[in-house]
Parts: structure tokens; sequence; C-alpha cells
């Protein structure tokens, strides 16, 4: 397993070009990462002196625990509970929640009604907007910050993203007939496990893509005209996956030459107890512990955003990563909708689109 490009994608290094020329490769984000600081309206006091502090916090922690984003303190001022919660006055509020008569006249001298963040921050530039209102709590998450800003790919990596963007324009153009083209990547070589265009039916090039998949892993259930690559025999690798036509342009097309094709074969029950470590280790790539399984660790490239049907599909096979270079109309992971977004999915893959 190459444990730099894993480390890479979690742990990007800080100083990193963003771009090579003019390709680009932008995170879709969940509207959680972009949207406006929503505020609320908040009762806070400004204490006499900063010797009640200590009182006024421990009670307010205990009776009122409110505002785990925010600082409970800014010099004398403290945030005493949401406006919205006061039923009646704010020291009938504070009685009901049984806070003690020296603290309570301490918060009803000097009250305002202040706005403040309604929520905790998930990116530093909503931190620093977030800020300018009242001082807030931030854990940065170094991941989403490098997703945000484009600096989660090693430039070897963009490269190879950049490649398979041209990539699916020569398939979709020179053996497609235009139609939307799928591949499918093995990110650890990285190695092309299995390709598939619309074809002739009224399947969806991502359905079909699905299945060349599972026929890399000796399934596949879609009956269909198209020739397969047949394997050698005692292979450790295999190109069930990829359609002839497919790979005899690869093969043809000189700037090819260097790609990497085929996938990793599934593991026997046995192979899988091998490489199963003792340590249960949630963060290890189930692709390294147990082998190709459904699409597992795999990233897809597409020519065109996916369907909802077809997003839904990715979602079930367990795809790592989907990467595409056009929007279409009734697209599922930016244009109609962001099903990548979506908490209650039990699977989440990331997405990203190609600007060139
Ligand atoms: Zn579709």
């Amino acid at each position: 397993m190459d444990n730099n490009e894993i480390k890479d994608n979690l742990c990007p290094p800080a100083t990193k070009k963003i771009k090579i020329d003019n390709f680009g490769i932008k995170a879709i984000l969940s509207d959680d990462y972009k949207k406006d600081i929503e505020l609320m309206q908040v009762h806070s006091c400004q204490l006499e002196s900063k010797q009640q502090l200590q009182a006024v916090i421990k009670e307010l922690a205990l009776k009122l625990p409110h505002f785990q984003h925010l600082k409970r303190v800014h010099d004398r001022n403290v945030l005493i509970c949401p406006s919205d919660d006061i039923k009646e006055t704010l020291e009938q509020h504070l009685k009901l929640h049984q806070i003690s008569d020296n603290v309570l006249k301490a918060l009803c001298r000097n009250v305002n009604v202040i706005e403040v963040p309604a929520s905790s921050a998930k990116l530093r530039v909503q931190y620093e907007k977030m800020s300018k209102f009242w001082p807030c709590k931030f854990h940065p998450d170094k991941y989403a910050e490098s997703l945000q800003n484009g600096s989660n790919f090693t430039d070897s990596q963009r490269a190879y993203h950049k490649r398979m963007a041209e990539l699916l324009w020569k398939l979709s153009k020179d053996v497609s007939k235009g139609q939307n083209v799928g591949i499918c990547v093995d990110p650890r070589r990285p190695s092309i496990v299995a390709i598939a265009g619309d074809g002739s039916s009224h399947q969806h090039c991502v359905m079909w893509l699905v299945d060349h998949v599972a026929r890399s892993q000796r399934g596949g259930a879609w009956q269909s005209d198209v020739e397969f690559v047949k394997d050698e025999p005692h292979t450790k690798s295999t190109l069930s996956g990829l359609p002839q036509i497919f790979y005899d342009y690869l093969k043809q097309d000189a700037a090819c030459q260097d790609l990497s094709l085929g996938a990793e074969l599934p593991r026997r029950e046995e192979q899988q107890q091998q490489s199963e470590p003792v340590v249960e280790d949630i963060h290890a790539d189930n692709l390294c512990k147990y082998g190709p399984y459904l699409c597992t660790g795999y990233d897809v490239y597409l020519l065109r955003e996916p369907c909802l049907m077809c997003s839904m599909a990715l979602v079930h096979s367990r795809v790592k990563r989907i990467f595409f270079l056009e929007q279409s109309e009734n697209g599922a992971l930016t244009s109609k909708f962001q099903l990548h977004a979506v908490k209650e999915l039990n699977h989440h893959y990331e997405v990203f689109q190609f600007t060139m």
C-alpha cells in the first residue's frame, strides 16, 4: 500500500501549489460549509465586578448550559440564555432554573439583548466572520480547510486527476460518440479498474460502470453484447472490468502507455483473515485490509454529473470519491441536489468537479 498517498489525502503539507495551469479541482462541499452566519438573540449582562465571575460561570454552566460554541464571558459581559427561552421575565426564568439569589442579583443588572452566532463555525473563514459578533470557540478541521482552499491534493495526485479528466474527453469523443463515460480507479497504485460508456441500452453509464467493477470481482449481473478483456492464466490482477474497445484504444494511444490498468483480485476468506490486524484500526482503509469489495476505496471519474439514481448506486457501491467534468441538468451532486451532503445516508463519498 502506498502510505504516502493516504497521508497526502488526510494531512496535506502546508506548502502546496494550489494550481497547475488552468486545470482546477473544486470540492463540492455541503451547504454547512458555505452558509452565511445565522444569528440568535441572547440575554446578556455586564457584571459589576470581576470577583463575581467565578460563581456566576459555575452556576450558569450547571443550570443553564447553553452556548457550547461560544465563550460565555467577554470582559465582564456574560451570556445568560437565548432570549426565546424566556417566557416571562428574566428574573422568573432564572428562579425557574434554581439560580441562587446572589447570582440572580448579579445577572439581573445591566441586562442587554444582543445578537450572537447561532451555531459553530466549520471553516476558519466562517469563524472569523462570527467572531466579530462574539468570541467563538473553534476547532479547526484541517482536512475540511484543505478541501475548501484546494490544497488537499499533491502535485502528482493533481496530475493524475488531470489525466483522467482528459481521458474522459478522449474516450467520449473517440470511442463513445460523445456520450457519457465513466472510469473507476483504484487510487492506491493508481490503476484503472473499469471503464464504461452509456452503451446502446437505456441504462446510464454509472450503472454499467458499477457492473463492470463487479466483473473484476468475478461478479457482474448484466447481460450485454460488450466484449471484455480476458485475463491471462495465473495473473495477479484482473483486466476483466475493461471492455475490449476501451482497452484497445488505451493500448494504441501513445499518451496512455504508462497508465496502469487492472484491479486487485478479490481475496479468499483465509487471505482476508491473514491481513486483518489484531487491533482494529478504525482509520485503516478497508480496501487495503479486506481487498476489493464493491467500489470500496475506489474513485470514480465521470464526464457528466450523475443523476439521482446513479448517485445513489454509487452510495450503495461505497465509492470513495467522485470526480466529474460537466454539470448536468438533473445532476444530483451539485445541480439539483447534493446527495453526498444528506447526513442520514449510511455512506458518504467526497465529490469534486474539474474546471478547465
Ligand atoms: Zn444516471
